[in-house]
């Protein structure tokens, strides 16, 4: 299995390198909602709702691989849970993301579901 960190680390370039490309695909492709603050990912999207981008010929998982780039590691296994509770899978803000386990990741959004009945 790919890490998340291993498919940034194969983005190639240097840290700066990386930052000047996706900052700018960032830039062009997202709008901020003014109220949640969330930054909604304009470009393509999967099946789940979740942006994609395409660079160099591979998929990402567009808030994956701006959570990596701007607040670390995903540690392997680990999911990230958007904090936001918005319903934008598309959101791509950092810190509108948590990394955690799996099964927290489960517990959370069962805890959320119910809450919203
Ligand atoms: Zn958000």
């Amino acid at each position: 299995m790919t890490t998340w960190n291993k498919k940034y680390r194969n983005l190639g370039g240097t840290y700066q390198d990386k930052v000047k490309i996706l900052l700018a695909l960032y830039m062009q492709r997202t709008i901020v909602d003014p109220f949640t603050e969330c930054h909604i990912w304009q470009g393509a999207k999967d099946r789940h709702g979740y942006g994609s981008l395409t660079h160099q010929v591979k998929r990402y998982q567009a808030h994956k691989i701006f959570y990596v780039l701007f607040r670390g590691e995903i540690p392997p296994k680990w999911e990230l849970h958007h904090t936001c509770h918005n319903g934008h899978n598309c959101c791509v803000n950092p810190f509108h993301m948590e990394a955690m386990s799996k099964s927290r990741h489960t517990r959370i959004t069962w805890a959320m579901r119910r809450l919203k009945e």
